[in-house]
């Protein structure tokens, strides 16, 4: 039997991934680039990697993850808080029209778990969380080894959860969310909160490392919020893992300390062991490429 192939996109606020993907998991390309501003020049850019990609043999489809939510009814991109040119495009008709090549799109967190279950876990029954620390905070949900899709949109919002009614403002217009502390956004006004400038994440770590004084507030501020977070989780999924994706999961392992001392003082019941692996994703910057595709080729 010939390999399959399919091309995985995977579409960030702050980047597209592209790559062409075998069923076995293996990447043949795989590229990196700036989300565009507009509508033009994100459909310029998506035609690109297509026209590159298709000629390959045995492309079974495309598949796409966006950091929103979908009409999957309409096939319309009904939210997307970070890349709102985007919101009430067709682009999967387009796609199908002009390249004649089946196109699945998810939200982008739904596909990273939808890539782990079927290229890293095959058949497993495991109950797993995936939270992406991204521009925003997404998540999806598998439930012995199944995705849950909810009753509408595929969705879960585990990064919209409040774990502070008077907490800092999120980008959904709420207050105190998960997302307002461990969104890159959310980060960002914490940082500038604390120092009065910006820094990447990659400065932000370089100061963590050096023992900074000033980044202490910082991290514990994330930290915190995030290990309440963990335990809400934790009390009510009782997940066997919860796995992290998205550029600022490089973070979790400086915040690991205080969010685990947090998340084990509000753990329901046993308060001594958190029973929960707690992991960045395996496949690293290319979870969200192989999720992508994986839309394709578990079909
Ligand atoms: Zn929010």
């Amino acid at each position: 039997m010939e390999t399959k192939f399919a091309i995985g996109i995977d579409i960030g606020g702050t980047s597209i991934k592209s790559a062409v993907v075998s069923r076995e998991g293996k990447i043949l390309y795989f590229f990196d680039k700036k989300t565009p501003d507009n509508f033009d020049a994100f459909s310029l850019y998506l035609d690109r990697i297509i026209n590159l990609y298709k000629n390959r043999q045995n492309i079974s489809g495309i598949g796409i993850g966006i950091p929103g939510m979908i009409d999957f009814k309409s096939k319309n991109l009904v939210f997307l808080p970070h890349i709102k040119y985007l919101i009430n495009k067709r682009i999967i008709n387009q796609i199908e029209n002009k390249y004649k090549l089946t196109c699945l799109m998810d939200n982008d967190a739904h596909c990273a778990l939808s890539g782990l279950l079927f290229f890293k876990y095959k058949r497993t029954d495991k109950t797993i969380i995936l939270l992406t620390f991204g521009t925003g905070t997404g998540s999806a949900i598998a439930i012995s080894g199944k995705l849950y899709s909810g009753n509408k949109f595929s969705v879960a919002g585990l990064g919209e959860m409040i774990i502070d009614t008077n907490g800092r403002l999120c980008t959904c217009g709420r207050r105190g969310c998960l997302n307002a502390y461990t969104g890159a956004i959310g980060i960002k006004r914490i940082i500038l909160n604390n120092l009065n400038q910006n820094i990447s994440t990659k400065q932000l770590i370089g100061l963590i490392k050096t023992k900074d004084i000033r980044i202490k507030p910082i991290v514990e501020e994330i930290s915190y919020h995030l290990g309440i977070g963990l335990a809400n989780i934790e009390n009510i999924f009782k997940p066997d893992e919860i796995i992290f994706t998205g550029k600022n999961s490089v973070l979790w392992k400086h915040l690991k300390k205080m969010a685990l001392a947090t998340f084990l003082d509000n753990q329901f019941g046993n308060k001594k062991h958190i029973s929960t692996q707690i992991k960045i994703s395996p496949f690293g910057v290319k979870t969200g490429v192989l999720g992508a595709a994986s839309l394709v080729l578990s079909h």
